[in-house]
Order: C-alpha cells, then structure tokens, then sequence
C-alpha cells in the first residue's frame, strides 16, 4: 500500500508538479458533488478525502495515471464540470485520485459540412455552443447545467437538454469518441454517420459515469440555428392527467417540438408560474427549426390542444422571460449557498421515467407515498414535479423537494434526502419505470442498479469485470459495494 505521499510524488513524477494538487481544501472539495450540498456549506467533509486531484494534458497522460492506478490499486474518479447530482463524484475509497479533466480543453474541429464538433472532455458545453453560434450552428443540447458541465461529463452521465424533443440526448449527438481504460488502452471509435459492424459500442462509454473508462474527446451532431423562428405556446390546465394527455398526442401524432414540459402546480409556483397560472399545471412548447417547420408545428399542436377541454392558453411572453433565465451558473450556485445557510433550507430531485401508460400512476403514487409514510412531513416546503423529456412511448417525471433542515446539517443526508429519493425510486419501479432519467446512477442509487437492469445485470457486470478487473473506476458508482 502506497501513503497518501508517496501516491502524490509519483504522480508528480508521471506528470509533473504542475498537474498534481494537493491543497487541502481542494482535496476537501474534490471528494463530494451537489449531493452533499448541505454539508458542504456547513464544512462537513465525512468521505475519506483523496491522495490528489491531477490534471492531465492528454490521453497519452490519462494513460499513465490509469496504469499507475491499477498497478497500485488505487481508485480513481473522473471529474470535469463538477456539476453531478448523485454522488457520481464521491470518493469512498482512501487515498483515491481524481482525475480532472478540465486542462483537456479544446475545441479540436467545428465541421460544417459533415455538420460535426470535436472537443475534449474539458470542453465547457456554453463555450462550445456559443462557437458554434457564431458560425450559425448549434449542437442541440442545453440541459440546465450547461454553464457548467463539460463535454466529458455530459457523455457519461447520459445527459439530456431542454430541446431533447427534437435533437434527442447526449446519446443521441455522439458520433465518435476516444476512452481510455483502467489497463492504459486508449481507443477511438471512428465517426461515421450509421453502421452495422457489430453493437454499438459506443454505448458502453456513453453513460459510464466514470465507472468503466475515461472520456478525452467527444465528436457530436451539429444543426443549423435559427433562433428567430422560435415559437412559444402555454396552457394552464387543471391537472397533470390533461397535461399528460396532450402530450402524449402532440407527440405520438408525430410532431417535434423542441420543448415539451408539464409542471405541477407545486413545481410551477417554484418559477412563478402562480403569478399568471393560480393553482393550475402549466404545459409549455417551444418549436424551433426551419420556418415552415415551426408554423406546421405550432399549428398541430393549437389543434390537439383543441380537442381537450378545460384549459386557458397563457401568454407566451410569459414563458419566453421563464426561459431566458431557466439556466445554471456559477452565480446561481453561489446564490443557492448563501440562501441555504442563512435559512436552513434547500431542495432536491430525483428523475425518473416510465411509459404512457404508467407515468401517471408513477407520478401519484410517489407523491402520495410521501405525504403517507415520510416522517419528517411537516419540514417539507414544497413537493411537486415536472415532465421535461417526451418520447413516442412515454415520458419522465421529475420529483422536486425542498425542506426546512432541522437539526444537525451532518443529518441532512439521512433524514431527509435518502429516504425522500428511496421511496420515489421504489414506486416507480414498482410502477414499472425506469430510476433514473437523467443524473445517472451515481452512488446513492445503486442499491436499486440490479432491480433496475433484472436479468440485464448480467451485462452490466461482465463489462465491469471485463474493462475494469482490478475495481478502480469509480468505485460505488452505478455498481452496488458488495463488501
Ligand atoms: C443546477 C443543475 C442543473 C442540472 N440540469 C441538468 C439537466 O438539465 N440535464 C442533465 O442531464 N443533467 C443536469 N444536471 C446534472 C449534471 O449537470 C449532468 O450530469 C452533467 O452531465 C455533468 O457534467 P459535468 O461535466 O459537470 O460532470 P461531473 O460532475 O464532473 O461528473 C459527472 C459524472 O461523470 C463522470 N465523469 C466526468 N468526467 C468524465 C470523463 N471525462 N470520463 C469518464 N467519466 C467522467 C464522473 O465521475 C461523475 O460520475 C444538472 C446539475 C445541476 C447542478
């Protein structure tokens, strides 16, 4: 067993002092993500911290940590934007190396006549978006995160964005990519537009949450942009099974707008919807595109809405103002700190989908379980969810809650946050959806991973016992700690 100084010297060795940090509060920091929010604030740091967080030049250099690592047995946790939810990025193993990925930060090739980009994993998605802007372009994606999560980070964490009707996930942009695994294979999966050599092996890296390899170069889909034809239309209604209604046929007619949300009233009311909805759901749509695209869209959708009774249209000015400030930074997180601090109260989530045919009941039961068997109801502030992302077999459902945090910080964790995700993710499963929509696995539910994949599992095991022997990707991350 090497110690936490000998792990760092060798490091230094392997890349240079330069690259390897070991700063204390950065350790400090660098052993948890927004799970452990709450602690954060309050300087509560209970995970083993790691030996050093490296930053890396190249996947040649990715490579040599990761041989190193393995030789050595040391866990290692990727890391780009910091932006996880879930615990992704928890180190509960001593003397871990994170391995940061934010010096692999170039756009390597914008292609506008293959309509592709290539950056490394360090790529910030807003700068890479905004680049591509100015050439006319865009790549699709905007989940909220997008100011700051990273090329690297959004491939692994299967991420989606708020247009995700029209231009798919993450999964659906990736042309090709280049991984590096535990035992310093660096490998490059070639970009062409469809082929049938074999599985796509694309979709072992994509959505690996650092627990299989390392992402150093993703290429993606582009589109052209034309965000003077973008067309809002709302509608408030008096509850979620209308909303889910229209939804379903707006799309499963086969049209794609690029937004499609449904907020609860609870939810709603968290954006100010209130303000122009009172207390009822509010269904928005954006369509966006070439112009006769968007007006065909924005036609099909007024008439579907026509054929439901009992809503009102709101204006879409209203959304459009919604909109532009939807989006999360730095200053955001900063505000959210400081708001948590001075009033002991903050909020979570938990994502989850399920087909057409049980996204209702998903949605009702979890909240009605909640109000039945949490035993800390009263500290609840708010309760509520949202649909973001519609596909043409269903849709998911995104549980919000905010508490008042009585007691000990240190607590927060167990008295509220564990038990609040447990039982969402325990009525859709039994509901017959799917855990996780978005945020990934993480560490926080993988009790759930085997129920989830059922005879699957199988799959996902024999990857990780194949790609990673030794157990040093990520450990805890999407795979369950047997020990
Ligand atoms: C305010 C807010 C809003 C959000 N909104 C959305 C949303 O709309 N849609 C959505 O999908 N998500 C959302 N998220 C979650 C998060 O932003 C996404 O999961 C995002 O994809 C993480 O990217 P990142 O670069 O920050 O990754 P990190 O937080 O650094 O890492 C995330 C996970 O990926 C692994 N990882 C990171 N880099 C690599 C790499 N190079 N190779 C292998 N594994 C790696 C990590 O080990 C970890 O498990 C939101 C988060 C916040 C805080």
């Amino acid at each position: 067993m090497l110690t936490r100084e000998a792990i760092a010297e060798q490091l230094e060795a392997i890349l240079g002092p330069e690259r390897v940090i070991t700063d204390k509060e950065v350790l400090k920091e660098s052993s948890i993500d927004r799970y452990r929010k709450v602690q954060s604030v309050f300087g509560i740091y209970e995970l083993p911290i790691p030996a050093a967080v490296v930053k890396p030049a190249d996947a040649a250099q990715v490579a040599a940590i990761l041989r190193f690592a393995d030789k050595n047995n040391l866990n290692c946790v990727p890391r780009t934007g910091g932006s996880a939810t879930e615990g992704g990025l928890e180190t509960i193993v001593e003397n871990s190396i994170v391995i940061d990925g934010t010096a692999m930060n170039r756009i390597v090739k914008i292609d506008p006549v293959s309509m592709m980009a290539t950056a490394q994993c360090g790529v910030n998605l807003e700068v890479l978006e905004n680049r591509l802007r100015e050439q006319g372009l865009t790549m699709g994606h905007s989940p909220q995160s997008k100011p700051l999560a990273m090329m690297g980070g959004l491939v692994a964490t299967r991420s989606i964005g708020q247009f995700s009707t029209l231009y798919g996930g993450i999964e659906d942009m990736v042309i090709g990519l280049e991984a590096v695994f535990p035992n310093g294979e660096i490998t490059r999966i070639k970009n062409v537009p469809r082929r049938a050599c074999g599985p796509d092996i694309r979709h072992i890296i994509i959505g690996n949450e650092g627990a299989l390899c390392y992402i150093t170069e993703v290429t993606v889909k582009l589109y052209r942009f034309y965000p003077e034809n973008n067309r809002f239309l709302a509608y408030a209604l008096p509850d979620m099974k209308t909303g889910l209604d229209i939804l379903r046929n707006v799309i499963t007619t086969g049209y794609r707008p690029s937004i499609a949300r449904l907020y609860d009233a609870e939810d709603g009311a968290q954006h100010g919807f209130n303000q122009f909805a009172g207390d009822n759901c509010v269904l928005i749509f954006m369509a966006e595109g070439p112009e006769r695209i968007v007006t065909a869209t924005i036609e099909g959708i007024t008439e579907i809405a026509g054929t439901c009774k009992g809503w009102t249209a709101i204006d879409p000015r209203a959304i459009e103002n919604w909109f532009t400030n939807l989006n999360w930074g730095p200053e955001k997180v900063a505000q959210e700190r400081e708001f948590l601090k001075k009033n002991l109260n903050t909020g979570f989530t938990t994502e989850v989908s399920g087909n057409w045919d049980c996204i209702l009941a998903i949605y009702e039961n979890a909240l009605a379980r909640i109000k039945k068997d949490f035993p800390h109801i009263d500290d609840l502030t708010m309760l509520g969810g949202h649909s973001s992302h519609s596909y043409q077999t269903g849709t998911n459902m995104y549980f919000v809650y905010d508490y008042n945090i009585k007691g000990d910080p240190a607590e927060e964790l167990e008295k509220y946050h564990v038990p609040l995700n447990a039982m969402i993710v325990e009525e859709t499963l039994k509901a017959g959806g799917s855990m996780v929509h978005h945020h990934g696995i993480g560490k926080y539910r993988t009790p759930w991973t085997k129920e989830e994949h059922g005879s699957a599992y199988y799959l996902l095991d024999s990857l990780k016992k194949v790609l990673d022997p030794n157990g040093i990707m990520n450990k805890g991350t999407i795979y369950p700690v047997e020990e």
